[in-house]
């Protein structure tokens, strides 16, 4: 498997169809171990002025009670990394022992201070040693090593104190604030946010320091998971072995950043990657450890702890997409009623149908009322599936569907076991939707049908080898529109076992688009990363979450598709967690600027803290709300500033004002959601 941007190759040794963690020597952070086979370490930071020592650790010590096993703390001068001293003494003084890191942007003399009150130091390769200027300029090989001599000069004494004090070093790189250097020579790409680390890796190889973990965190999860898979490819081919801190930066608050963070770790975790985490929330700190424990625990500790193993054995075919890089797999266009997917189209989203109000075909085709969809801003689903298990069911669907002109906006799909009755339900229904249990009798006589009555067909079973056979028959037969799903009661089984047949699909050169569904308690956390993972790899047409109940969750489903970016229907926000540094409420403003923007499909806003890093981190944010100085805003369209010092209350307006400026503005209540084209990263 071979990356576009890099001629070279280089292959991943992740298999696809078997959990086994990652092999990584063991880092110490103060007293906690980190790799291993040590537990996932859960992780957070505070969000107050650094050198308000007691707010610092009174906000730490909420941590640690919360969960938290490794408190990162903001160090931009020399001074506030000295208040780190300040704020162990508090909590000790309250017999609390937790590792305190210090992050550093920007200043190696508050690195050096740092090493002498925290137990780890944080450093971001994009800006310790440079500060960024965008600045276009083409490095020859002689100028780039002289650069690269250069940082090993500035980085070189913290490297050796750390060593000399036993200390931890996080190399953390950020996809929004990579050096000029590496965007001129490897662009904004995940291949560029793993030579900026290596670069710094290979230093403190060189001066035989150890006691390293790497970070990849973009706001992106599908470059973020791109990219912690290539550095982890780079560190095998190299013989390197040191443990990953894993996180989404900037997600962002509530559930969207919740999912978002939940694909990017939770996707790396399902791969074996992973040793120390952090959620990272637009919120109250201690929030994120609830969110990060459930990404922790999601798979067995036996697993984890013990070096286990899991999956598929024997012999699998070959991947046909390349973990390495985000295509989307290629399937035929189908068709739900009239919403088509595969293709080059969107992913459609299809749930149960729980009836919530009456039905009405007064007044032309019909709008079935959903339960969960109303009461959110989430678009309707695509296609339901109205579960049929009799004859009472099949004179209810006769009631649902719609007899008159016109297309109905979302499509009825009869579900059940028996694809006798499935058969006949297609005289009612856009199309059926077989749930198959080993006996695969009638299963031929529901494809030919389907195919007579010009309808969609989708076949789910815990078989991947059945559901293949029913494809091989859908070819024989010409019925085209065909989907097909798998079922699993675990989060491993169900990714492996869609992955299985993808791959089984594709060697038998059958075309065919995958209904990714996961049915489940407290889905949110285990369907973001188990169906994040799958569309990351360009797996899947169709989706739906829903409870173990059958409750269709409809706004989930949506939001896990944004933030995989395979269908775009709201906007898309970048907010960074806070620190020490911010200069608003990050949390009341985020919300506020979401009160304004919400409904604007396809534009995406980053709302940061400060001008030392928000611009830097916005990554490809179409516009920016940042903090420039105590109540004042900047206002930037893309990394340009194009207002400065903004009174804050007048700085919502004048966002929306700006956007309406450029072009970009909907009224709320345009109806594009549907028609967001799909953008992949
Ligand atoms: S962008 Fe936000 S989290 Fe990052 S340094 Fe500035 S205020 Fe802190």
């Amino acid at each position: 498997m071979t990356t576009t941007a890099e001629p070279e190759a280089i292959t991943t040794t992740i298999n696809p169809f078997r959990y086994r963690r990652r092999a990584t020597r063991v880092v110490m952070v103060g007293d906690v171990a980190v790799g291993g086979h040590n537990p996932i370490r859960l992780q957070s930071m505070t969000t107050t002025r650094t050198q308000d020592v007691e707010a610092t650790a009174a906000q730490a010590e909420r941590l640690v009670r919360a969960g938290c096993e490794i408190v990162r703390i903001t160090a931009p001068t020399p001074r506030d990394a000295r208040a780190i001293g300040e704020v162990r003494a508090i909590l000790k003084s309250r017999g609390i022992k937790v590792p305190l890191v210090a992050d550093i942007h920007f200043s190696p003399e508050a690195a050096m201070a740092a090493a002498d009150h925290a137990d780890k130091v944080r450093i971001n390769p994009g800006n310790f040693a440079d500060s960024r200027k965008f600045a276009v300029y083409e490095y020859s090989d002689e100028e780039y090593a002289a650069e690269v001599r250069r940082i090993e000069e500035r980085v070189s004494p913290l490297i050796l104190k750390l060593k000399e004090r036993g200390l931890a070093l996080r190399i953390g790189t950020n996809h929004g604030s990579l050096s000029d250097r590496i965007m001129n020579r490897y662009g904004d790409t995940p291949r560029g946010m793993v030579e900026s680390a290596l670069e710094f890796v290979r230093i403190c190889r060189k001066l035989d320091y150890h006691n390293i973990i790497l970070s990849m965190k973009a706001s992106n999860p599908v470059v973020m998971i791109a990219a912690y898979r290539l550095l982890d490819a780079y560190m095998q081919r190299e013989g390197m072995d040191y443990p990953f801190h894993l996180g989404v930066t900037e997600a962002g608050n509530g559930e969207d950043a919740r999912i978002k963070s939940a694909v990017g770790i939770g996707t790396l975790l399902l791969d074996g990657i992973g040793d120390t985490i952090r959620v990272s929330l637009a919120e109250e700190p201690e929030e994120e450890i609830p969110v990060a424990r459930a990404l922790a625990e999601m798979l067995p500790a036996a697993l984890i702890e013990q070096g286990g193993e899991a999956g598929l054995t024997g012999a699998t075919p070959s991947p046909s997409w390349n973990p390495l890089e985000s295509a989307r797999r290629h399937a035929r266009t189908i068709h739900l009623g009239a919403a088509p997917t595969g293709g080059d189209e969107h992913a459609l989203v299809l749930t149960p149908y729980q009836l919530a109000g009456t039905v009405s075909h007064a007044s032309g085709p019909r709008t079935l009322p959903i339960a969960g969809v109303a009461a959110s801003r989430a678009p309707r689903p695509d296609a339901v599936a109205f579960d049929v298990a009799g004859e009472a069911d099949l004179q209810r669907l006769a009631e649902l569907a719609w007899k008159g002109p016109g297309a109905p906006r979302t499509a009825l799909l009869a579900r059940g076991h028996d694809a006798s009755l499935l058969a006949r339900a297609l005289e009612q229904a856009e199309g059926a939707y077989l749930l198959l249990d080993g006996d695969s009798g009638a299963v031929d006589g529901l494809v030919q049908a389907a195919h007579v009555a010009g309808k969609a067909l989708l076949v789910e079973s815990a078989s991947v080898d059945d559901v293949v056979s029913v494809a091989r028959t859908a070819q024989g037969t010409g019925l085209r529109d065909l989907a097909l799903a798998f079922r699993a009661n675990d989060v491993l089984s169900l990714l492996h076992g869609y992955r299985l047949l993808a791959a089984r699909l594709d060697e038998a050169a059958l075309d065919v688009p995958l209904h990714l569904r996961y049915a489940g308690d407290e889905p949110l956390i285990p369907a973001s990363a188990a169906l994040g993972a799958l569309l990351c790899d360009g797996i899947g047409d169709i989706a739906g979450v829903e409870g173990a109940d059958g409750r269709p969750l409809v706004p989930l489903t949506f939001n896990l598709l944004q933030a995989t970016r395979r269908r775009i229907t709201k906007t898309d926000y970048v907010a960074c967690p806070s620190c020490g540094r911010t200069l608003f409420d990050l949390q009341t403003t985020t919300e506020k600027v979401k009160a304004r923007t919400a409904h604007l499909v396809g534009v995406k806003i980053a709302i940061m803290g400060c001008v030392v890093n928000g611009p830097g981190e916005m990554a490809d944010a179409d516009f920016g709300y940042v903090g420039g100085a105590p109540g004042k805003v900047n206002l930037y369209v893309g990394k340009e500033c194009v207002e400065r010092n903004v009174p804050e209350d007048e700085a919502a307006d004048r966002l929306v004002a700006l956007i309406k400026a450029r072009g970009r503005w909907q009224e709320e209540g345009d109806d594009e959601a549907a028609a967001a084209p799909e953008r992949q990263a």
